[in-house]
């Protein structure tokens, strides 16, 4: 493993050099901000009619409409929705100086073709792995989101020191920056939201809610129990990984945990995981998700209804709303 921190690191590459951030959303603000913290010279792209824009302007950042952003730029942060880059790069595309650095936070774009960037720029990934609320957070703090940082073009030698410097702008070689590849950077993201972190956890809450209320036990019980107490359980496996977590639950909770965890999550589920990670290598998830966006996504609205209108969301905001403890 190729591990940088701090002093592999040479910021003098972006002295007086423009960096644009087209975005302002959870990536964008966090890097647009903690950049200029650090004294760069950040520009932000956006529509003149977006929600963000005065947002931008009142965070005290000098805004402008992408094309107009990108003209002087050394390095293009592309900070949008994975599905809005491909557009957004044919927009700006004319606009961009030769030479320049097209930066990515997640390799989507790149990795499954919908970029295929023009031969005199350099392409580069610094991808934090943090939402970008604690990525401003931490910077705040003195300390970073660890990043992962990947080479696609090496157009002119100086890719890596770029995407170094930009990282440690953004407070990410305080924690270490991973080299790793575009393949696998998109591959393994992919596949940790959808089996494990987003897709995989929920499933596991809504199936346990549904299993305790068909058996007649009160919804609010069933709340608590499998939605509300895992963040307790979460927060020891991300402070101390399985032994944090196994010295502070019961010795009866350790051995359930242990004799039932694999009934659940048994060869069957272990199957789907492989399968779903085929989907993602071979292009089928990313084929999908364009066709989605292109068709004006009905299939992503009907489950995303599904989701809301579950009835564990029901009994989970009044519940919730009794805790007044709980950021809402
Ligand atoms: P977001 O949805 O929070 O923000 C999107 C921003 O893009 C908004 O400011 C919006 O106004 C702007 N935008 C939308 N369409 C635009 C257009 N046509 N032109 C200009 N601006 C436009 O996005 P995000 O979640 O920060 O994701 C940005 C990138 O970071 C993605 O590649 C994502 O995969 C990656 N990423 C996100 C996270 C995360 O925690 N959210 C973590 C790691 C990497
Ligand atoms: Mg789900």
């Amino acid at each position: 493993m190729q591990l940088y921190s701090e002093a592999d690191v040479d910021t003098s590459c972006l002295q007086d050099k423009q960096v644009t951030i087209l975005g302002y959303g959870s990536q964008g603000r966090a890097h647009a901000l903690n950049l200029k913290d650090s004294g760069f010279n950040v520009v932000v792209g956006l529509r003149k009619n977006g929600g963000s824009w005065a947002r931008a302007v009142a965070d005290g950042l000098t805004v402008k409409e992408p094309v107009e952003a990108v003209k002087e730029a050394t390095i293009i942060a592309f900070l949008t929705p994975d599905m809005v880059q491909k557009s957004l790069y044919e927009t700006v595309l004319p606009h961009i100086p030769q030479g320049a650095t097209l930066l990515f936070a997640h390799g989507f774009a790149v990795h499954f073709k919908q970029i295929d960037p023009r031969p005199d720029l350099n392409v580069v990934l610094i991808a934090p792995k943090g939402p970008g609320g604690l990525v401003r957070r931490q910077y705040e703090e003195g300390h970073g989101v660890p990043c992962l940082v990947a080479i696609h073009k090496d157009a002119d030698g100086n890719a890596l020191k770029l995407a170094l410097a930009y990282a440690a702008g953004i407070g990410g070689a305080r924690a270490g920056v991973i080299e790793t590849t575009f393949a696998e950077e998109t591959e393994t993201d992919l596949f940790g939201e959808q089996a494990v972190l987003c897709g995989g956890a929920t499933e596991l809450i809504v199936a346990g809610f549904e299993t305790l209320v068909e058996a007649g036990y009160q919804p609010e019980v069933a709340y608590y129990e499998v939605m509300h107490e895992l963040k307790l359980i979460v927060d020891l496996l991300h402070e101390g990984g399985l032994r944090k977590m196994h010295e502070f639950i019961s010795d009866t909770a350790a051995w359930g945990d242990m004799i039932s965890g694999p009934r659940v999550v048994d060869d069957n589920s272990r199957a789907a995981m492989k399968a779903i990670l085929t989907d993602i290598q071979d292009g089928t998830f990313a084929r999908n998700w364009v066709a989605e966006n292109e068709n004006g996504m009905p299939e992503f609205k009907r489950m995303m209804n599904a989701d809301l209108e579950h009835p564990i969301e029901k009994v989970g905001k009044d519940l919730r709303s009794r805790m007044d403890w709980l950021e809402g």
